[in-house]
């Protein structure tokens, strides 16, 4: 079984839009693939957990969160790096799409979709890390036996803010590579053969 660094979508790879609703606005971190791409070399597997609440407010479809995941994918492979997969809630107990409109376990806080993500793709969630800069992503995975990192870019700076802490991450970290950089220090690395791309 492998570890794995589950990654926020929205405000942790890709640069806080709102709600993405047209791939236009699709725009990663900087640093954000050469993240992926040290993470795979350390021997992590690594998946995108994303909220995508936007698809039972009706104000895109789970045809665009796939398409966008598409993309995403396709721009991570070519500067290559490699995501192991790809998990989005399209729920919301108050949904206007009735099919939506649940109080599922997977919407973070939840663990729901790092339970599956693991049991799809054999990994350790006691080696594994969740990133993001939502209290929600600390939750998610913490509630799933893994460990927390707060990161500051999108809302991360006005979560580091809030008077209270529903969780306590390992640590906060300015970004994606800066929480990179400490995983592959301290997160006790599986190596992985190098150099074949
Ligand atoms: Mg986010
Ligand atoms: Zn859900």
């Amino acid at each position: 079984m492998r570890p794995a660094v589950f990654l926020d979508r929205d405000g942790t790879v890709l640069e806080e839009a709102g709600y993405l609703d047209r791939l236009e606005r699709l725009a990663f971190f900087p640093f954000a693939i050469d993240a992926v791409r040290l993470l795979n070399r350390g021997g992590f597997a690594v998946v995108i957990i994303t909220n995508q609440s936007g698809v039972g407010r009706a104000m895109y479809e789970e045809a665009f969160v796939i398409r966008a995941h598409q993309v995403l994918d396709e721009r991570v492979r070519s500067a290559g790096a490699r995501i192991d997969g790809y998990y989005y809630c399209p729920h919301h107990p108050e949904a206007e799409v009735e099919k939506y409109r649940l109080d599922c376990d997977c919407r973070k806080p939840g663990p729901g979709m790092l339970r599956q993500a693991a049991a799809d793709l054999d990994l350790d969630l006691s080696r594994s890390f969740a990133i993001g800069d939502k209290w929600t992503d600390v939750q998610a995975g913490v509630a799933a036996g893994a460990r927390g990192i707060l990161v500051r870019t999108g809302y991360g700076r006005t979560s580091e803010a809030a008077p209270q802490r529903p969780v306590e991450p390992v640590i906060v970290a300015d970004d994606l590579i800066a929480a990179t950089a400490w995983i592959l220090r301290n997160g006790q690395p599986s190596p992985e053969p190098r150099g074949e791309r």
